[in-house]
């Protein structure tokens, strides 16, 4: 007998989401998380803001249970909501505040009747031909065997996936080299307003997409090109990257870069924790003594992991392409929509590569959450199947959380219909998406 229906493992933004719908739809389910907290990338890495719930145009693209966290948030003064990016890479972005986002992600399962399992690692799975049959997990008691009807991978790094025998795939096709890691952080006692008059007195010295006439509020900063060069940091990066934090005061810096290292490997990992700290250090001190209104800042918080842009991606029924990203792509089982750029930190060197989005959005399709060799398992988030361009776009934090809404749905539907995800029929899903607010066209 299966001890639950549907057992999600990680509970970063696809697995918060996917957790709230399954549960909503009365399956008995379990999201299992290594930390003692929920949020992923957003809360332990401290990525901040959210890009994006909407297209180039400004039409909002990514709704449902993503939009009922944000709204949550502003109700909670925790979240300004989607304001302009003032970077100019999209139309929007939206900051808030990890702490409280803990809670509220949490409170969220709670009243959607999922139950949540912390410090608790998945590190092993027991297959019987196509069948995941049971999870392993290292919980602080100790090691547990765990069945459901459907199991549900968002560990982003693909980890049960990868224990459960589905191919993978790492890095860019040529070298699989992957995206640097990047140890973001949060900055307080922050006077944004010196910040926009440098910007307008210096134009040339900011990214050329910046909305030099909207700097109010100033929610993101890419540039300072001379003042970064010349300050010569120890650092492969070419320009000081921060975002506006959704508290007055308080910014999260995005600018430094660890290059080389997988995050699937401990030993690479713990190196890069420490390279991170190091540059983060320098970073600091350079915001305090050379930018405009970061004369009295401090480091307010660390996050509790390095961040982890690109990992183990897993080979599925569709592998989504940076020509499907680019070109607009339209599938009939799109479950989630976009309009991210292509967006390739340099895996071996300081440069980024953006390019253009889609007119209106790209579809992910279905096909690329369900792995190859394993019947019962579906999977969403940044280890979904796509091609190192295809998922340079998809990555990114609201996309994650719609395709986590689509899983749980399925898995949901799959409970009560008996069937497996790949019989499941897709224009169903796609109905009680739109009814749940959701965008699939
Ligand atoms: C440096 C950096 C900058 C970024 N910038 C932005 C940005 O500005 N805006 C944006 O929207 N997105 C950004 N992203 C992308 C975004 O943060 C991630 O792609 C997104 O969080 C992925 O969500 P996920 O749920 O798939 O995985 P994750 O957020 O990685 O969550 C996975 C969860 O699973 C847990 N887990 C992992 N393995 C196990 C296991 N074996 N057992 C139990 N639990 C496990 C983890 O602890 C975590 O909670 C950035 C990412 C990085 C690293």
């Amino acid at each position: 007998m299966p001890d639950f229906d549907i057992i999600i493992c990680g509970g970063g933004p696809a697995g918060i989401a996917a957790g709230i719908t399954a549960g909503r739809r009365g399956a008995k389910c379990l999201l299992i998380e290594r930390y003692g907290f929920l949020g992923g990338m957003s809360t332990a890495a401290l990525v901040n803001p959210w890009f994006t719930f909407h297209n180039q145009k400004g039409e909002q693209i990514v709704r449902g249970v993503a939009q009922e966290i944000v709204d949550r948030l502003v109700a909670l003064g925790a979240s300004p909501g989607h304001l302009r990016d003032t970077v100019g890479f999209v139309y929007s972005c939206t900051s808030f505040d990890p702490e409280v986002y803990k809670r509220v992600a949490e409170e969220m399962l709670r009243e959607a009747g999922c139950r949540v399992l912390y410090h608790s690692l998945v590190l092993g799975a027991e297959v019987a031909g196509p069948h995941l049959r049971e999870i392993v997990v290292a919980c602080k008691s100790e090691q547990r065997k765990l069945r459901a009807k459907v199991f549900i991978d968002t560990t982003g790094d693909a980890d049960l996936s990868a224990f459960a025998g589905v191919p993978f795939q790492k890095g860019r096709e040529t070298d699989g080299a992957m995206q640097p890691m990047t140890m973001n952080f949060r900055v307080g006692e922050v006077d944004l307003k010196p910040v926009a008059d440098y910007i307008r007195q210096n134009p040339k010295e900011f990214h050329h997409e910046t909305l030099f006439d909207q700097l109010e509020p100033l929610t993101g900063v890419s540039g300072f090109f001379a003042l970064w060069r010349d300050a010569k940091l120890d650092i492969p990066r070419d320009r000081l990257l921060f975002f506006a934090g959704a508290r007055p005061g308080e910014v999260n810096v995005n600018t430094s870069r660890i290059v080389g290292k997988d995050g699937t490997n401990a030993e690479d990992l713990t190196a890069a924790e420490q390279e991170g700290r190091r540059q983060v250090m320098l970073i600091v001190g350079f915001l305090r003594e050379k930018i405009p209104g970061f004369e009295n800042s401090y480091l307010l918080a660390l996050p509790a992991q390095v961040g982890l842009r690109e990992t183990r991606r897993i080979v599925g029924d569709y592998i989504l392409t940076g020509e499907d990203v680019i070109q607009g792509a339209a599938f009939e089982d799109t479950i989630a929509l976009s309009d991210y750029p292509v967006d390739i930190h340099s895996p071996t060197g300081v440069g980024l590569t953006l390019s253009g989005a889609a007119e209106q959005y790209y579809g992910i399709p279905y096909r690329s959450l369900l792995p190859r060799n394993v019947d019962n398992l579906l999977v969403a988030g940044r280890c979904l199947s796509a091609t190192h361009e295809g998922h340079a776009s998809a990555r990114l934090t609201p996309t994650c959380m719609a395709m986590g809404q689509a899983v749980g749905t399925a898995a949901a539907m799959c409970v009560e219909g008996n069937h497996l995800p790949r019989g499941l029929n897709v224009s169903e899903l796609r109905d009680a998406l739109r009814t749940q607010g959701g965008r699939v066209e």
